[in-house]
């Protein structure tokens, strides 16, 4: 008979956030594939997990891959752990996952932590719907299309990032969006957890305020308004073709434009440029 692949949650830091069940899978389990062997090994010691690991992250996930569903398809019941919280969720084991699913392996979820819902839960931003959205991309421009595609989400919008990068993130959240509502949550379920609210602009202003940024983050924002915009995308478009026949500038328009309209300017920006191709 096959082996069972579990997928079980650890904390995000604090290591009383592990469930009964996911160490008791942990002790049960032939194997436990974790993302990072000695990082996992402090958790299991706590818990007195003596179970053989092997290394399964993103750099030889393909192989591994492979190995594992060999293992599991001869009989090994296999628990999946990554470095922090629920594994898949911006990190490795997708393919595990869905290849174990192929191949008709049973696979067990052992639910627990994760940033973006514990984030969430205390963001005091809108829960009934929310985007999860990772990590967004690093490069500049790709990182400007990314926010500009997210921009018409009514939820709530959910961001993984680095603190050497949020200051950036905040910001071209604010061109993209307008200065909307947000939560900074960082640290959680640490010593020095914090959740900085507020509209992205202050949030911005607290953070350049500081020497340095540490810690884990995620950043939460509020998604569009769940008010019309004022005007029609047809409206908008004749308003455009008015505004360049009138050698408007670019920008001058896209700000009338996106004030009468209720939306964020980088949205006029991109159908401005875009008419102006077509003609
Ligand atoms: N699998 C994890 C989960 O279920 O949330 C996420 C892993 S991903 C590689 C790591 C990112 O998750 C961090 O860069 C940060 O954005 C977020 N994260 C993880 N732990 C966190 C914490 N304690 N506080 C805030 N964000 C955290």
């Amino acid at each position: 008979m096959a082996g069972t692949l579990y997928i079980v949650a650890t904390p995000l830091g604090n290591l009383e956030d592990m469930t009964f069940r996911a160490v008791r899978i942990l002790k049960e389990a032939d194997l436990i594939a974790a993302e990072d062997t000695r990082h996992s090994k402090k958790l299991l010691a706590h818990y007195g997990i003596t179970t053989p690991t092997i290394a399964c992250h993103e750099y030889n996930e393909i192989a591994k891959t492979h190995d594992l569903i060999q293992r599991l398809e001869n009989g090994t019941s296999i628990a999946l752990i990554s470095d922090a919280g629920t594994p898949l969720i911006s990190d490795p084991g997708y393919r595990l996952v869905s290849q174990a699913g192929e191949k008709g392996i049973l696979i067990v979820p052992v639910p627990g932590c994760n940033a973006a819902i514990t984030g969430l839960s205390a963001s005091g931003l809108p829960t009934d719907a929310f985007v999860f959205l990772g990590f967004a991309p690093k490069k500049q421009g790709r990182l400007d299309s990314f926010l500009n595609d997210a921009a018409h989400h009514k939820a709530t919008l959910i961001f993984y990032e680095s603190p050497r990068r949020v200051i950036r993130l905040i910001s071209s959240s604010i061109t993209a969006f307008g200065d909307r509502q947000a939560c900074l949550a960082r640290e959680l379920t640490k010593q020095y957890e914090e959740f900085v609210r507020g509209p992205l602009s202050s949030i911005l202003s607290t953070l350049k305020a500081r020497e340095t940024i540490k810690g884990e983050c995620v950043l939460l924002i509020k998604g569009a308004d769940e008010q019309p915009v004022g005007l029609s995308t047809e409206q908008m478009e004749a308003m455009i073709m008015d505004g360049l026949n009138q050698n408007m500038r670019t920008g001058e328009l896209a700000k009338k434009i996106a004030g009468l309209a209720n939306c964020p300017k980088s949205r006029v920006y991109d159908m401005i440029l875009a008419l102006k191709n077509r003609s």
